[in-house]
């Protein structure tokens, strides 16, 4: 069986993923980093439906952690073939003027230093140049990226430009390895995300700019994802798609 790691599993697009994962007979590492009991329910849901997952928490802004979350997939399942970066934090809407330093770098740690640490454990393994047999990577970057946020948090949205530019570069550095590398970039997505950003009903406020004039699910976006995790997506790297209702 093959294994994906997804991180942030606990709970949103996260979890909506690694129940769409096991579908797909994935063998799924669902990470967490607080909510334990969120994640047990996830992987006793997949397990219940006669799927393989397991909980592993760790904070993707350590290093050590992601060694190790890494190291336990190898030890649960092995077979790494796909890891979803999704993992991500977003702090309480405000302008540069108030940003302070520790925000920025929890920003900055939690949205990209952890998703280059969590890529180059998975190349590691992946690469067919180093042994592996291949594998996709898909980062959960954001419209963000496209409209910069501004007024509520461009600390996010510059975090998640370089998201997308790690996704454009890793893809053409291993294209020849086995790998692929992607990106899916959600617009205003119903999850608890909003809550951090000190505005739990930013969705609805917004729907009606959006286009199809409504606010996505979770499980939209995960469809996009296993999409690009799976060999449907077979020529495709280093691309993008937009999870926005048309935004
Ligand atoms: P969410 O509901 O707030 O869930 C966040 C998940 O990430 C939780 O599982 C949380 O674990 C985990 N997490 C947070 N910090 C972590 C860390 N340092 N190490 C490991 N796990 C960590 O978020 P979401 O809305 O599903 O967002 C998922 C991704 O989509 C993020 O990258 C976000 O930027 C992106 N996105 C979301 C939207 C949207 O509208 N929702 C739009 C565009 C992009 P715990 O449960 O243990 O806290």
């Amino acid at each position: 069986m093959r294994t994906m790691i997804v991180t942030g599993a606990s709970r949103g697009i996260g979890a909506a993923t690694a129940y769409l994962a096991a579908d797909h007979d994935f063998a799924v590492v669902v990470n967490y980093h607080q909510n334990k009991s969120a994640a047990e329910k996830v992987v006793s849901d997949i397990l219940a439906k006669g799927g393989s997952a397991v909980a592993v928490q760790a904070d993707i802004s350590k290093e050590a952690d992601v060694i190790r979350l890494f190291e336990e997939a190898d030890r649960t399942f092995g077979n790494l073939q796909a890891l979803v970066n999704n993992a991500g934090i977003l702090e309480r809407q405000m302008r540069l003027e108030q940003m302070d330093l520790a925000r920025l770098n929890r920003v900055f740690t939690a949205n990209i230093v952890g998703q280059f640490l969590c890529a180059r454990e998975a190349v590691k393994r992946m690469s067919v140049k180093n042994g592996g047999t291949g594998g996709t990577i898909v980062n959960v970057s954001s419209i963000a990226a496209r409209t910069g946020a501004p007024g509520e948090y461009i600390d996010y949205a510059a975090s998640k430009g370089a998201l997308d530019a790690l996704t454009i570069g890793l893809a053409k550095e291993v294209a020849e390895e086995g790998i692929r590398v992607n990106a899916v970039r959600p617009g205003f997505i119903y999850t608890d995300i909003h809550v951090s950003g000190g505005e739990p009903g930013r969705v609805d406020r917004i729907k009606e700019s959006i286009p199809l004039k409504r606010g996505g699910l979770a499980s939209e976006v995960a469809e996009a994802i296993i999409w690009l995790s799976t060999e449907k997506s077979s020529f495709s790297t280093g691309v993008f798609i937009d999870v926005t209702g048309g935004r």
